[in-house]
């Protein structure tokens, strides 16, 4: 790092990358991330070189770097840049990591985990966000996450276990099947609570108990399925 702490955050040339986006992905990282008290290199190197705007809807792309979440279809939304950066933060991942990402989504979060942990497995109960998520990766050429459709909420016995699980949809509380398929010392970050508001949460594992610690108060879309909300 050199002096100002912010050289060589971003890969060199991708061809799917102009300047304008560039230029608003390190304003973001900047107003947005480094002010709130996102440090972690990792996560900072991640959202410097994954454009947001190729995972939400063409007309929206001009506002792919506001401090918002956005409407993604139907009825989901990608998260605010700044609250997708502080759960992959409290997420503590490693480079040889295999993470599970609940409610895929749009396949942001996936692509930037994508950059930082070995292996990523997204889960979308949406079969044409999947399909789309699937899209945006494959142009960014990001090969180690898998997504696929079904009820996240079970989580992904076939691939188990993980050693983090983390999820952009609030459920009741933290569904039994993830806590089956976590590895002993394996996190999970996540919205606990009621449909209307929820309190983020990073869960640790030790033996048959499971640490909890409440962040801060936050608003996500339902995890609907089986141990989740009822659809
Ligand atoms: N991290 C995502 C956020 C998407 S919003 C992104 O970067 O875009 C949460 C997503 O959870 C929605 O797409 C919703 O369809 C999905 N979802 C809700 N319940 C689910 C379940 N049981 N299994 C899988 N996905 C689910």
């Amino acid at each position: 790092m050199d002096a100002d702490g912010e050289a060589k955050l971003f890969d060199d040339g991708d061809s799917f990358d102009s300047s304008w986006s560039l230029i608003a992905r390190n304003k973001m990282i900047n107003a947005q991330l480094r002010k709130r008290g996102i440090h972690d290199r990792r996560v900072l190197e991640a959202l410097a070189n994954v454009p947001r705007e190729l995972f939400i809807p063409a007309d929206l792309a001009g506002r792919a770097y506001e401090d918002c979440p956005l409407p993604i279809g139907y009825g989901q939304t990608i998260s605010q840049p700044y609250v997708v950066a502080l759960m992959l933060q409290l997420l503590e991942s490693g480079p040889e990591d295999r993470v599970l990402d609940v409610g895929s989504g749009s396949g942001y979060q996936s692509a930037l985990l994508g950059r930082m942990v070995k292996s990523v497995y997204g889960i979308e109960r949406i079969i044409a966000l999947a399909a789309s998520a699937r899209e945006a990766l494959a142009k960014l050429r990001i090969e180690n996450v898998t997504i696929r459709t079904g009820d996240g909420s079970l989580g992904w016995p076939a691939e188990a276990p993980f050693d983090y699980i983390i999820c952009g949809a609030g459920a009741p509380e933290v569904p039994q099947s993830w806590i089956d398929q976590l590895i002993d010392g394996g996190r999970i970050v996540m919205p606990v609570g009621q449909a209307a508001s929820q309190v983020l949460i990073v869960a640790e594992k030790h033996g048959s108990e499971m640490v909890r610690h409440e962040i801060c108060a936050v608003r996500f879309v339902k995890l609907l399925g089986e141990q989740g909300w009822a659809t």
